[in-house]
């Protein structure tokens, strides 16, 4: 399977546009060792030619031009991707549909909370239809999971496993969370029988995702803040990381201390916040997570398992 990150940032990318903390500053600086960071996607291929783009970051433009798999091979027009499978409706996930308009009918995978969201919320769904249009299966979140593929990558089976997260802030079901509202991703590999777990929102471990950490050829998850008050911290915010749907990396029960328990996947941390001290790659806190071994995503970082 091959894997390529889009984007590794959580949103508001690194640097943001507006944010003056140590790292944003220290990135446009040039005063910090970090790489600047897009805003959280990446695309999943079986055989190298036919992608599915999980979620749809505000910069998929630059990202699909950055990225040559994502070019057309034939054709005066067209484009290696075939779907694209939402985990949330978030607007960091989302809004980069508006910029596939100019393509052909897009089909898009998510469940019914995220089509309601994006149908009245956020209506992106029926703002499309003017455009290129849009083909939306449903992810049926049966007994809390499901499986599906998408069509055209069929080389991929994909496991939608439900997740306590939060739902966007403009969602009704922000504080009234529904079962479908954020799922993490369980990719397989039908040829080669390798896999993937995609949980870039993990707001808690839940005892449901064990098997999936413990059996996984790599697993990419939360990587969002290194501290559960990084915000407060940092003065850029008054929330807690818990109440944004992320559990924290650093200390008792935090991601780094959970994925000590499974010695089998390679680890990676994605979707991380400009706040982030892990992005210094000069940092004690990157130095803490490259001692377990545990990696941090970048833009463009190929994974192959
Ligand atoms: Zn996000
Ligand atoms: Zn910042």
């Amino acid at each position: 399977m091959h894997i390529r990150v889009l984007g590794s940032a959580a949103g508001g990318g690194f640097p943001q546009w507006n944010c003056h903390c140590e790292n944003c500053l220290g990135v446009k600086q040039g005063t910090i060792e970090a790489k600047p960071r897009t805003q959280s996607s990446i695309a999943v291929s079986s055989n190298g030619k036919d992608w599915v783009l999980i979620n749809a970051s505000p910069d998929i433009r630059a990202q699909i031009l950055g990225n040559d798999v994502l070019a057309a091979q034939d054709g005066l027009r067209g484009t290696t991707i075939r779907g694209v499978v939402l985990i949330d409706a978030q607007l960091d996930h989302t809004s980069g549909l508006l910029f596939l308009r100019e393509g052909s009918l897009l089909p898009v995978y998510c469940t019914e909370t995220v089509r309601r969201d994006l149908t009245v919320g956020f209506p992106l769904f029926a703002l499309l239809k003017s455009y290129c249009g849009l083909e939306h299966h449903l992810i049926d979140l049966k007994a809390g999971e499901c499986r599906f593929t998408v069509n055209g990558a069929e080389g991929l089976s994909m496991k939608a496993i439900a997740l306590k997260s939060k739902a966007p802030p403009y969602s009704p079901n922000r504080e009234n969370p529904q079962v479908g509202d954020n799922i993490a991703l369980h990719i397989t590999d039908k040829a080669s029988g390798k896999s993937v777990l995609y949980a870039p929102g993990l707001g808690t471990f839940e005892p449901h995702l064990e098997p999936y950490f413990a059996s996984s050829d790599c697993v990419l998850v939360d990587g969002t803040f290194w501290l559960e008050d990084e915000m407060i911290r940092a003065g850029v915010g008054r929330k807690y990381a818990s109440e944004m749907g992320h559990l924290y990396l650093y200390g008792e029960g935090g991601m780094i201390e959970i994925l000590k328990n499974f010695p089998k996947p390679r680890k990676i941390l994605i979707h991380i916040n400009n706040t982030n001290p892990i992005l210094n790659e000069r940092s004690t806190a990157r130095n803490r997570v490259s001692d377990e071994r545990i990696e941090v995503a970048y833009d463009g970082m190929d994974i192959k398992i």
